[in-house]
């Protein structure tokens, strides 16, 4: 897998010119060679010639965590007192084009981009996004599965299992992050919980607002399920509930929503321009009236990273492939007073769109 995954991104860098790929932290080591760097000042990288064997250089003290695939990557070990970029500088030869890991660190480049001064720099996902955005069948299980884990979190949300009125945000998210991992997964990677007034930021931070009664709660959580190969896969969902039964304004915007996504979702087939599924969902919420109060792109990607390729907004004409995985998440923020959001993963498969999160999409009462 790791070495069909390497000898697909070497075509691509073939095709775009691109003599070495240098990847460090972030999400591309692991889904390369199953390895993911510890994100320390200690330089992990790597370096996959166009034309030649990948080698993994790493801290001699962190050696022992990698898993070797002598098949995928070569391990060249660095003592304390050697220097790394020499190291690397030294794998990628006469490189003239060089592309880096999107989340390398600049510390890491700027050293790199000192060891040789007369490559050009390229970001690594030229080569590297076109391969993760299009998912396996194996990959789609596992995301499935991370969001089946969540889907059952939100259903004891939906279901008032988990105390809301009384409690703090923050403790409400420390909650959902407990049940991320109980659910099986490895890492929570967010847990927003937003109430009342708080709910029209859509990237508001849980903190010390106690819920009442008769509050929407937005929450929109997922984190990161580690397979046996070192790869991680993400899950994301919003899901929204009113701690009394909401007034009537407040059901009308959320029916709107409602329709919104389920259009978004209905949009997502293969072939479908990326912007089109945006306009789907953002012509309902438009069309009633709330046009300005939706103030973010309906989706991203989603795989070994919580946000990747492809990116749901308009000005993407990238036409959807079978195996792209995204989220489709509509929201509707009125500032100073409250806000909605319902969020599920898409996979854009042959047979049409295959939602990943199967858990109510209804705003749920919960007293
Ligand atoms: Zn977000
Ligand atoms: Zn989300
Ligand atoms: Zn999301």
């Amino acid at each position: 897998m790791f070495a069909d995954r390497l000898d697909r991104t070497r075509s691509l860098m073939a095709e775009q010119g691109v003599d070495v790929l240098m990847l460090s932290v972030g999400a591309d080591l692991p889904y390369f060679c199953g390895y993911e760097a510890m994100p320390l000042e200690r330089l992990t990288m790597l370096v996959v010639p166009r034309d030649g064997a990948a080698t993994l250089v790493v801290p001699r003290m962190e050696a022992a965590r990698v898993v070797e695939r002598p098949e995928v990557f070569a391990m060249r070990p660095w003592d304390e007192t050697e220097d790394p970029t020499d190291i690397v500088a030294g794998l990628a030869g006469s490189a003239a084009v060089a592309a880096v890991g999107d989340h390398m660190w600049s510390r890491f480049l700027v050293e790199l981009m000192g060891a040789m001064p007369d490559a050009s720099w390229r970001r690594g996902s030229d080569v590297t996004a076109p391969i993760r955005s299009v998912k396996t069948a194996d990959e789609i299980e596992r995301l499935r599965a991370a969001g089946a884990a969540v889907d059952r979190i939100a259903g004891r949300l939906q279901r008032g299992e988990i105390e809301l009125v009384g409690r703090t945000e923050a403790e409400v998210s420390a909650e959902l992050g407990r049940q991320i991992v109980a659910e099986g997964h490895d890492r929570v990677n967010f847990a927003i919980v937003a109430a009342g007034a708080n709910a029209a930021s859509p990237h508001h931070e849980a903190g010390r607002h106690v819920i009442t009664g008769g509050e929407v709660v937005l929450c929109d959580f997922g984190g990161t399920m580690v397979g046996d190969d070192g790869v991680g896969y993400c899950s994301d969902i919003t899901r929204c509930v009113y701690t009394a039964e909401p007034p009537a304004e407040f059901r009308e915007l959320y029916d709107v929503l409602f329709e919104a996504q389920a259009a978004g979702v209905a949009a997502a087939t293969v072939g479908t321009p990326a912007q089109d599924v945006d306009r789907a969902a953002r012509s309902v919420i438009a069309s009633a009236g709330y046009g300005e109060y939706f103030i973010h792109r309906t989706g991203h990607g989603i795989g070994t990273e919580e946000h990747e390729d492809p990116y749901i907004v308009e000005g993407n004409r990238e036409p959807l492939a079978a195996g792209n995985a995204f989220s489709v998440e509509p929201g509707i923020y009125v500032p100073g007073r409250w806000g909605a959001r319902l969020e599920d993963i898409v996979v854009a498969s042959p047979d049409g769109p295959d939602p990943l999160n199967r858990v109510d999409h209804r705003l749920a009462v919960v007293t």
